[in-house]
């Protein structure tokens, strides 16, 4: 365990840093800090090391992992063949929350990308994670650090919660800045595809490349046995126990459904609160996308201790990173949509 007390003290973060990266060159798994969720990072060189990341999560096997970087070395060392739009994209928006999905080099252990040909890359936008790859020398290998399935983390404890005595460190960087996993776009495919909406916007990337696709999956139910070209966007996930629903409407049509039944919870905006009288969590501002995507994985970890039967949960714009959330959202409530 590498405590936030540490890592705040000069001398204890190095020793912290160089803890966590011994561990990860000796085939451990730790769990580190990003700027978008905690990721459960190990050498994405050593097969034996990812197949302990993939057990401890209970992920589907199918699911490959991104690998996190620190240099355009590095880059090098893992993808090739590298169109000149994913280098401008790379520059643009790294270090941050984007992914590129390239041809691999095959230097990654075979598991990191679960059979295909191709490799998940980014740059960690997180001073921690960073300084942990540099001290290692290694790409790590790093989803979620969660159970698979569940709401992805966004501080140590919900770490702790999923994960305690599976793995062996969490490194403690507090709560993750933006709350949702990155944006993921292939680069394998032409024009460009973005896989899975993240902390990078359509938007944002559409000034870099415009003739970005936006992939079926991201709004909707994959069919059964259908091929989905992100093979995490196929799951059930980021699921709370509760039945939840992701509700399309006015605050007032919102509330008035809400209010009807006494048993269910609801996860809403700040601007609904006072209109609503059962159980409720707000996860953030209606206009303010960035608010509710920071705190959407907490709300639904929440939910579950309410004891309710059902959850409504208010859905967000479709702008900006709201996407990221809604996609988030469309997942943990099983595609269960009601439009108002
Ligand atoms: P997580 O690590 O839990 O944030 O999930 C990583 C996401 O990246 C999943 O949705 C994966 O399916 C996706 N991903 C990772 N590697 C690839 C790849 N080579 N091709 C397409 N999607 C990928
Ligand atoms: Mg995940």
């Amino acid at each position: 365990m590498i405590t936030e007390k540490l890592l705040t003290d000069e001398e204890n973060y190095k020793k912290s840093i160089a803890e966590a990266a011994k561990i990860l060159n000796n085939g451990g798994i730790v769990a580190i800090p990003t700027e978008t969720v905690y990721g459960l990072a190990a050498s994405a060189y050593d097969e034996k090391a990812i197949k302990k990341v993939f057990d401890a999560k209970g992920r589907p096997q199918d699911n490959p992992l991104i690998v996190h970087i620190s240099s355009i070395d590095m880059l090098n060392e893992v993808a090739c063949d590298i169109p000149d739009t994913a280098l401008k994209c790379a520059r643009k928006f790294w270090p941050g929350p984007f992914t590129m999905v390239l041809h691999k080099t095959g230097k990654t252990a075979e598991c990191v990308s679960a059979g295909l040909d191709t490799v998940a890359v980014r740059m960690p936008g997180n001073k921690i994670a960073i300084d942990i790859i540099n001290e290692s020398g290694i790409p790590l290998a790093a989803p979620s650090a969660n159970v698979s399935g569940s709401p992805s983390p966004t501080v140590p404890a919900h770490v702790q919660a999923d994960l305690d005595g599976k793995i062996d460190a969490i490194v403690f960087g507090g709560e993750c800045d933006i709350g949702v996993e990155s944006t993921v776009v292939s680069f394998c495919c032409n024009p460009p595809r973005l896989l899975r909406p993240g902390g990078i916007t359509a938007e944002q990337l559409r000034e870099t490349v415009p003739e970005l696709t936006v992939d079926k999956a991201v709004l909707s139910e994959p069919e059964k046995n259908q091929r989905v070209e992100s093979p995490g966007m196929k799951y059930k996930h980021y699921a709370p126990k509760t039945d939840s629903y992701l509700v399309e409407g006015s605050a007032e049509k919102f509330a008035e459904l809400v209010n009807a039944d006494e048993s269910c919870a609801a996860i809403c905006f700040a601007e609904d609160s006072e209109k609503i009288h059962t159980q409720k969590i707000v996860y953030g501002n209606c206009n303010d996308e960035k608010t509710l995507a920071h705190a959407v994985f907490s709300a639904l970890r929440r939910v579950d201790s309410l004891g309710c039967g059902k959850a409504y949960i208010h859905a967000p714009s479709k702008e900006g990173i709201g996407l990221a959330v809604y996609n988030r959202l469309l997942r943990a409530c099983a595609f269960k949509v009601i439009k108002l």
